[in-house]
């Protein structure tokens, strides 16, 4: 048995946005489901990107949900004494 070199390319982000988002060829869309069912590494970059891009989608969708940051200013608010301010509006 000859054995080839074990050339492993891990997966690129850009890759894997596009696999998310489905624009990848079916054929290139295998590789790439192949590839994250054995190597970890990519599998768990794929979760972090899955779970970025659909935050995106979501802050997208929904505009006036408050942003993350938004949040952020507001538990500051809070905590520099001036809890009224921003609620209730
Ligand atoms: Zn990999």
């Amino acid at each position: 048995m000859t054995e080839m070199p074990k050339e492993t390319k891990h997966l690129d982000e850009m890759t894997l946005l596009l696999y998310i988002e489905r624009q990848l060829d079916r054929a290139r869309g295998l590789e790439v489901s192949a590839h994250t069912q054995e190597c970890d590494a990519c599998r768990t970059l794929l979760r972090v990107l899955e779970s970025e891009s659909r935050l995106l989608t979501r802050a997208m969708l929904e505009e006036d949900e408050p942003l993350p940051s938004r949040l952020a200013q507001f538990q500051e608010r809070a905590r520099t004494g001036n809890p009224c301010s921003g609620f209730g509006e």
